[in-house]
């Protein structure tokens, strides 16, 4: 599903520094697999999920997301790409404020050509009532709480059935009950919706709910199982 090979990614800094912020030899994640991103503040799982989904590109190496080469692909393709291919929940939502949840959802569909024109209104509402939000189609995100719009923000990023679902820090803002529930929503959604599941995360109780965790060290590196001192849930599987 995913394969990373060889991949860099360096900045420039102010003063024309180069630093790099991001090292993978090699990275494969199956379809159909739940995969936490792990490490601390600045350790670059930001940057590759950016990588991954064509938000931004690599210095160098390669990225094939469902056998497509996106390392070879220019901006406008890697937005098509990314319509086709990923689903992402942002960690700020990105609601479109004066669009209601149906509408933020319909919208997405239609970027894509996906989902028949036909079907759209349907599949939106039917998202959001499986989210638990059938009583709230017609509410603007300013009227929704913020684990509201989160799940309005999830059903989006399911809107085209993305055969890849990726979330950037979905808990770093909610409580401890409600960062379970994400999580869970997250998981049910992926299986239901057969998409490979990446959630970056710091958040010891989201890494826990994954069977395989990669951990990300201050210069951008995969760090070994042992290294990390993780679990030997994840030594085993890596
Ligand atoms: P994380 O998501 O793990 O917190 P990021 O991927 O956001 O980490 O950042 C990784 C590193 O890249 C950090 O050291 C950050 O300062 C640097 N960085 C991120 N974006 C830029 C940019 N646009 N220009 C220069 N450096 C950047
Ligand atoms: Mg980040």
């Amino acid at each position: 599903m995913i394969k990373l090979h060889n991949i860099e990614k360096i900045y420039t800094g102010p003063t024309h520094e180069q630093l790099k912020v991001l090292q993978i030899d090699r990275l494969d994640i199956a379809k159909g697999e739940k995969v936490a991103l792990a490490g601390p503040s600045g350790s670059g799982k930001t940057t590759l999920l950016n990588i991954i989904t064509g938000i931004s590109t690599a210095s160098q190496g390669e990225i094939w997301v469902n056998d497509e080469a996106v390392h070879t692909l220019d901006e406008r393709a890697r937005d098509e790409y990314r319509a086709r291919t990923v689903g992402i929940l942002f960690q700020t939502f990105n609601l479109l404020p004066g669009f209601t949840a149906l509408e933020n959802i319909t919208l997405a569909m239609s970027f894509s050509s996906k989902i028949p024109p036909k079907d759209r209104q349907k599949r939106a509402k039917d998202l959001l009532e499986q989210l638990g939000l059938g009583g709230r189609l017609h509410h603007r995100p300013r009227q929704l709480s913020s684990g509201q719009q989160q799940r309005v923000a999830l059903a989006r990023a399911l809107a085209n059935r993305p055969a890849l679902l990726i979330a950037d820090e979905p808990t770093a803002s909610v409580d401890f009950e409600s960062a379970r529930v994400i999580i869970e929503l997250l998981e049910t959604s992926s299986r239901e919706n057969e998409a490979t599941l990446l959630v970056a995360s710091h958040d010891p109780a989201v890494l826990n709910a994954f069977d395989r965790v990669i951990q990300l060290n201050h210069k951008g590196q995969m760090v070994k199982p042992d290294e990390a001192g993780l679990p030997l849930k994840e030594a085993k599987l890596s």
